[in-house]
């Protein structure tokens, strides 16, 4: 790369889209980084005052400007960056030749800078678009770049920015994102003097992650490295089990750059679906490298956007990538449910422990035994069961007696504590069932189990003859997105062996005819709007059977006892007994356990009796 600086030709000018290039300090910084980088700095190192709206600063030791090149660097569309007419294709990070025009016009700008190996640094000044300088100044090699009262002169903008604990938040992330695309460089963030980043250089992409996002989440995810062909893959997948409320934990980078795009989010969701809730996201560092041809940058450098060539085999390549990878690694709920149940359980921990609950009697059940055994204790403090009958499942303070319970929920075999996963002895809030085993008890999460169980039984339905379907008596006619709805239609003969026949409904719609059996009454419109979703995910590569096995999730899913809905205590029973039947019963498709233990000896300890 030269370090000359030309003017751009007035056709590259107009070609290059004309945008807000900053529109807060955390989009100047991340312009100052950029050219910190684009001059081969080592060590960036970023200090901001009221969340950059006062002052940022930015200091590299990259390349350096002389005399003349500080006037041009300020001027618009002046850079020594794009050195063909295209702008499509361009490897460095920045080339509009917009930023520090742009900072210059809206703040109080001064650059410091010298070039490696000459005698004397140079400093110019452009005080809200009025460039005064060069004069010379002391400075070590490479560049500083000191922009203060943002858009002081601009009010209708300065209105627009947000406290000085957002912006602040909002310029960590940028240098966060930065220092996890170039773990080769050093880099810094204060604020207000206190240090919010520090990462130095070298390592890897691992000792990087631990530096900028910290120890657990590193701990809580995996290195992957993936895709072979136009699109390679590699980063760190969080642990589906470590899953966050929002998507502020993905960290996505195209070519080396971060992005934020809709294409690329919506690949991430779909690779996750299986082992993520539904509301949840995956914690993730997602490097996408393709060709620089089969990616335009340019579409808004402001908000990292990007438009590939062929958003289909990218997001295609991420989504098969990130389920093999999940697939290869096994990646099973990590922690352990018992450790955290008797964490959630112990002292201090919860505001609802035990005495302070509603219908806690404060006293021991009238038993002699000195240990009277999880029963005993629950009895007392809960009615049975949550029967069918109780139209609100959960505790009350009526409680029969223990001897009520066995009776009623020990009527046969089914029901002995010597399973291994125990007798049921309660559903508490309509969600979970309690049940007795020999040495301790079981919580089952009975939508995830049973989704599990329905899974499995659709599979195995598959394989054998096909699965039971049932007509339906009105058929039910599902609009969806034209595209959408001719994708399904497509799969209709993968669909049959499935129990669901659907067929075409003009271009807008499909009707459906006959579901699976075995699901019973379920959201029929939402199950078809999922599979097709699906099916557009997975496109034509997928193969067969994964499609399959996915159809059938997304079924089982749908057709799975909710939480919310009264069990009989034959149901529970018959639950726990399939479980014990079925395989993979321990965790539900979405990766979460369906059931917990809590052994007596743990109970014991938690009261202080060991
Ligand atoms: P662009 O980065 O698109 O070229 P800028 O306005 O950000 O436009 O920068 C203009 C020019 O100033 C750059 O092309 C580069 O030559 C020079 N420059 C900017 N920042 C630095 C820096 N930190 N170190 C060395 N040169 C820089
Ligand atoms: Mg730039």
């Amino acid at each position: 790369m030269t370090s000359e600086i030309r003017r751009l030709p007035d056709h590259v000018i107009d070609r290059i889209a004309a945008g807000e290039v900053v529109e807060r300090p955390a989009s100047a910084i991340k312009e100052l980084i950029e050219n910190a980088l684009d001059a081969n700095a080592r060590v960036v190192d970023i200090a901001i005052e009221g969340g950059g709206k006062r002052l940022i600063r930015v200091s590299d030791d990259g390349r350096g400007m002389d005399a003349n090149s500080l006037p041009l660097a300020v001027a618009r569309h002046a850079t020594s960056k794009l050195v063909s007419d295209d702008p499509t294709g361009i490897a460095t990070l920045g080339f509009r030749g917009e930023a520090l025009a742009s900072i210059g016009s809206v703040s109080d700008l001064v650059i410091t800078s010298r070039v490696k190996d000459t005698d004397s640094g140079w400093s110019i000044r452009v005080e809200h678009g009025a460039v005064s300088g060069p004069i010379p100044a002391a400075r070590s090699a490479g560049t500083l770049v000191e922009a203060r009262d943002q858009f002081s002169r601009v009010p209708a903008r300065l209105r627009f920015l947000k406290s000085d604990t957002a912006e602040t938040q909002a310029v960590a992330d940028v240098v966060r994102r930065q220092a996890l695309a170039h773990p080769d460089v050093a880099f810094s963030l204060v604020s207000s003097g206190k240090i919010l980043i520090e990462a130095p250089a070298g390592g890897d992409l691992m000792a990087r992650a631990r530096a900028i996002l910290g120890k657990s989440f590193v701990d809580d995810a995996r290195a992957f490295d993936t895709g072979s062909g136009p699109v390679r893959l590699q980063g760190l997948l969080g642990l589906p089990t470590s899953s966050r409320a929002s998507t502020r934990d993905q960290y996505v980078f195209v070519n080396g750059r971060p992005v934020r795009d809709k294409v690329l989010a919506g690949a991430i969701r779909a690779g996750f679906r299986d082992v993520v809730p539904h509301d949840r996201h995956a914690a993730c560092v997602l490097f996408v490298d393709v060709a620089p041809e089969d990616v335009d940058v340019n579409v808004h450098p402001a908000k990292a956007e990007v438009r590939f060539r062929d958003a289909g085999k990218v997001r295609g390549t991420i989504v098969s990538g990130i389920r093999q990878s999940l697939e290869e690694a096994g990646l099973v709920p990590s922690r352990e449910a018992r450790t955290d149940l008797a964490d959630a359980f112990a002292p201090g921990a919860g505001a609802t422990r035990g005495p302070a609950s509603p219908g806690w009697s404060g006293s021991y059940p009238r038993q002699d035994r000195p240990w009277p055994g999880v029963q005993v204790v629950l009895a007392d403090a809960m009615r049975p069961l949550g029967f069918a009958d109780d139209p609100e499942p959960g505790f009350a303070p009526a409680a029969p007696p223990a001897a009520a319970i066995a009776e009623r929920a020990a009527p046969d075999h089914d029901t002995a504590p010597s399973h291994p996963l125990g007798a049921a002895r309660a559903q508490i809030h309509g969600a979970y069932i309690v049940a007795q085993t020999q040495d301790g008890l079981v919580l089952v999460d009975q939508h995830a189990a049973h989704e599990r169980l329905v899974y499995e039984k659709l599979k195995a339905g598959i394989a054998a003859e096909g699965v039971a379907r049932q007509g339906l008596l009105i058929p039910e006619v599902v609009e969806l997105p034209a595209e959408d709805a001719a994708r399904l239609i497509e799969h209709c003969p993968d669909l049959e062996p499935l129990g669901l026949v659907v067929e075409a409904f003009g271009p807008g719609a499909v009707v459906v005819r006959e579901v699976p059996a075995l699901l019973g009454t379920f959201d029929i419109a939402g199950l078809v709007r999922d599979l097709a979703e699906d099916l557009a995910d997975q496109g034509a590569s997928a193969r067969l059977d994964a499609r399959i096995d996915h159809v059938a999730a997304t079924m089982a899913c749908y057709g799975s006892v909710r939480s919310g809905r009264a069990l009989k205590p034959d149901e529970m029973n018959t639950l726990l007994r399939d479980m014990e039947r079925t395989p993979n019963a321990g965790q539900c498709n979405h990766g979460r356990p369906t059931f917990v233990t809590l052994k007596l000896a743990d109970i014991e300890r938690l009261f202080g009796r060991r």
